[in-house]
């Protein structure tokens, strides 16, 4: 649940949950021209009122950085190469689907990630239990 708050042309502020771990903390997070400036504890917040541990407060840093993959690789002949969201999605189903078969929904499991929105790490659970048909879920950021 995000709540915009404040908002200019350049800059918004932004009310939301920390989704590091499940206690739930609020956040007040600042964006100026689209990038991340402040994050701080959110005083109205019933679970938190305004406190965060360090990782709600400085471990947004990854959201703005550079070093950040914005198109798919598929490893060819040993290096990544760029690829399509078509491809790399195609490669996936195929790969998917033998191992699948050959092996079971068992043999897959899967981590997902803090860093990704509690929306995501909802969707990874239901693609997990529903599509692959295992219940080999986990993430960091179950409390
Ligand atoms: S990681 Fe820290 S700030 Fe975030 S919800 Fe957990 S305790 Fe709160």
């Amino acid at each position: 649940m995000q709540t915009e708050t404040q908002s200019t042309d350049h800059a918004k502020t932004v009310d939301t949950i920390c989704s590091f771990c499940g206690t739930g903390c609020g956040l007040r997070v600042t964006i100026e021209d689209n990038r991340i400036t402040t994050v701080k504890g959110d005083k109205n917040n019933p679970v938190s009122h305004g406190e965060t541990c360090i990782k709600g407060a400085m471990g947004w840093g990854y959201v703005n950085s550079d070093k950040r993959i914005t198109t798919p690789l598929i490893r060819k002949n040993g290096e990544l190469v760029e690829a399509s969201w078509d491809e790399a999605l195609d490669l996936i189903a195929d790969r998917f689907g033998s191992i699948k078969e050959k092996y079971g929904p068992d043999a897959f499991g899967c981590f997902s990630s803090s860093r990704s929105t509690n929306e995501l790490n909802y969707l990874a659970a239901k693609f997990m239990r529903t599509i692959i048909g295992t219940n080999n879920i986990d993430s960091c950021n179950r409390t």
